[in-house]
């Protein structure tokens, strides 16, 4: 059985022209000089097509870095309006949304740990009836593909049709290599059920580490997902989150110069 998603070509609402498509930017926005020194280098590559930051961040325990807040969108906007580059935000709530929405973030993204939630997923989805903006579903941190088509119906239910999926990987208790486990035959299983929905991939939450990058953005477009959302930094060692996934912008635009993207079969 097919899924029933009305959705709009991805090269309708994001220039597609970048060869793969990158989405890329710090994990968290830190400061506003981190952020915009970032979002400069990473435009200078020629090899982005969207900055994404953290404004929000849903950390696992209290205590830590929880994000700088709404402040960020400030940034972002700055930023866009320096480099051109679109920008893309994490929303968890209405509240999220409404600010984001403000500050005109162009791309919305729900994080694993919302898509699990189906009454968070419902309450995003409410809070953009009537709005005509892109979002990006990652997949729920459980290997669970309901989740994952749940929260992207519940999406395309409120009326947005510029739809993606964000493969980000999925938790598991056993010890591995990655920090979370590929697992790239439910991102497959997605693409046949809805052929025209473009699946990203997130390679840094995938990994947890710098070095496995470039074998999982490969791998990635290799089974022709879309684009590749990677998380850089100005400088990753002092990043106030994920300091080991992170890139700098320099060593980005060699790992995209590196990439193939296979030849649409014609
Ligand atoms: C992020 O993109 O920084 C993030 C928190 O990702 P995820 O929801 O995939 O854990
Ligand atoms: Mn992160």
């Amino acid at each position: 059985m097919k899924l029933q998603l009305n959705i709009q070509p991805l090269n309708t609402w994001l220039d597609t022209k970048n060869e793969p498509l990158i989405i890329s930017g710090p994990c968290s926005a830190e400061t506003e000089e981190q952020l915009l020194t970032t979002a400069h280098l990473l435009a200078a590559t020629g090899k982005v097509s969207v900055l994404r930051a953290g404004i929000w961040k849903p950390r696992t325990r209290p205590g830590e870095f929880e994000g700088i807040g709404s402040i960020g969108l400030e940034w972002l906007k700055r930023a866009k309006l320096e480099t051109g580059l679109p920008t893309a935000v994490e929303v968890a709530n209405a509240k999220h949304v409404e600010e984001a929405l403000a500050a005109g973030v162009d791309i919305l993204w729900i994080g694993a740990r919302s898509t699990v939630n189906p009454f968070c997923v419902q309450e995003i989805a409410d809070a953009l009836r009537g709005v005509d903006v892109p979002v990006l579903v990652k997949n729920p941190v459980n290997p669970d593909l309901q989740l994952w088509i749940g929260a992207l119906e519940r999406l395309n239910g409120a009326g947005i049709t510029k739809l993606g999926a964000i493969h980000r990987g999925f938790s598991s208790f056993e010890k591995s290599s990655f920090r979370n486990e590929p697992m790239w035959e439910l991102a497959i299983q997605l693409k046949t059920l809805c052929p025209d929905l473009p699946i990203i991939n997130d390679p840094s939450h995938i990994c947890g580490n710098r070095e496995l990058i470039p074998y999982i953005s490969q791998k990635a477009l290799d089974l022709d997902m879309q684009g590749l959302m990677i998380e850089s930094h100005v400088d990753p060692s002092v990043a106030w989150t994920d300091a080991k996934q992170q890139v700098t912008p320099a060593a980005l635009a060699e790992l995209a110069e590196r990439l193939t993207v296979r030849e649409p079969e014609s």
